[in-house]
């Protein structure tokens, strides 16, 4: 068993007056280093609310923010990695012996004795089987075929702010699944407290559209009521 860890290791130093100052520096002639020192917290505030708004969403690339996650299952790590404009470092199962006593178990499984005692067994035969593999000498490259999805690893990510917010969008959604939402909402939970006015609008996609793009309108009314909480 194994415990989901979610921390933001690094970030661009005062990410938000980063930003402000990109935006600034297209739309001013002062001197920009004297823009950059010399905004004041209102001015980045609105700087970046009119930004976003108007959708000039390049000059959020600029402040970046690096997650370690570790404890997750390879079924959460494999949807992450689909976004493509991040970088990711993630143990490797080439060189890193899988122990075994790592893995992540669905709550639907934890709540059914019978089909969570099918599943424990299954996973510990997989892995008396890649014991094996690997003492036979098959390089831990080829045991690992064995090994299931649910198997716990750690990965770094870092992504951009512009980045976050559409990741945010599409992986905090009531709909998306369990495990990556439950990622998605920790990494905005700790984003939130270092750059407030960046993702003060940040979550499911439902709440800036003002309806489901999935066609979910139940599950909009709740998810209304929990964000507004
Ligand atoms: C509800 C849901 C269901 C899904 N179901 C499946 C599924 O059944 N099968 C499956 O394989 N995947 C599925 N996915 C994953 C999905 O297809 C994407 O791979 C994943 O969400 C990454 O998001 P993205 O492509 O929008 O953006 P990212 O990779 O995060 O990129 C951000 C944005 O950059 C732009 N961009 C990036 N790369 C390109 C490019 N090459 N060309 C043009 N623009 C680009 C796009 O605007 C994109 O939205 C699902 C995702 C969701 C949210």
């Amino acid at each position: 068993m194994t415990h989901l860890r979610v921390k933001l290791i690094s970030y661009t130093p005062d990410p938000e007056r980063v930003v402000c100052a990109a935006a600034r520096i297209c739309y001013s002639a002062r001197d920009p280093l004297e823009v950059f020192e010399n905004m004041g917290p209102e001015e980045i505030a609105r700087t970046i609310r009119v930004v976003k708004q108007k959708g000039h969403l390049s000059v959020l690339e600029h402040a970046n923010f690096t997650f370690v996650i570790d404890g997750c299952s390879r079924v959460c790590t494999h949807q992450l990695v689909r976004h493509r404009i991040a970088s990711y470092s993630q143990r490797s199962q080439r060189y890193v012996k899988e122990s075994g006593e790592d893995y992540v178990t669905p709550q639907t499984l934890e709540q059914d004795d019978e089909a969570l005692k099918l599943y424990r067994e299954h996973l510990s035969r997989s892995y008396e089987l890649y014991t094996r593999l690997l003492g036979r000498g098959v390089p831990k490259e080829d045991a690992r075929f064995v090994l299931p999805q649910s198997t716990a690893t750690t990965i770094m990510v870092t992504m951009n702010a512009r980045e976050l917010l559409h990741f945010f969008g599409l992986r905090t959604c009531h709909r998306a699944q369990w495990e990556i939402r439950d990622v998605a909402a920790r990494m905005l939970e700790q984003v939130k407290t270092v750059a407030p006015v960046l993702f003060e609008d940040a979550g499911p996609r439902c709440l800036s559209l003002g309806y489901c793009p999935e066609g979910y309108e139940e599950c909009y009314q709740e998810v209304l009521k929990r964000w507004k909480q």
